[in-house]
């Protein structure tokens, strides 16, 4: 799929996290996941991976904190 997120392959949100809460992973997929660069733009997890090269495993795509705040709260 071409509007999907290049980190979905490996990404325990995207796979995993939320197999128990299906309408939230849907949420997430809809908004972040498979909406394309815009979506994934707006992805925390996806925005501290892409400037720290990687991310915290049970980090949510929509932390309210700036992305250099969860680096720095992570020492990433
Ligand atoms: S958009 Fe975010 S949550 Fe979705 S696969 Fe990419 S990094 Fe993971």
């Amino acid at each position: 799929m071409d509007n999907i997120c290049k980190n979905y392959e490996k990404c325990p949100i995207y796979n995993e996290t939320l197999k128990e809460m299906p309408s939230t992973a849907s949420y997430y997929k809809k908004h972040f996941c498979e909406a394309g660069d815009e979506g994934c733009k707006k992805c925390k997890r996806y925005l501290v991976k892409d400037k720290a090269g990687k991310c915290p495993e049970r980090l949510l795509p929509n932390d309210s904190r700036e992305v250099d705040t969860i680096i720095k709260e992570h020492n990433l």
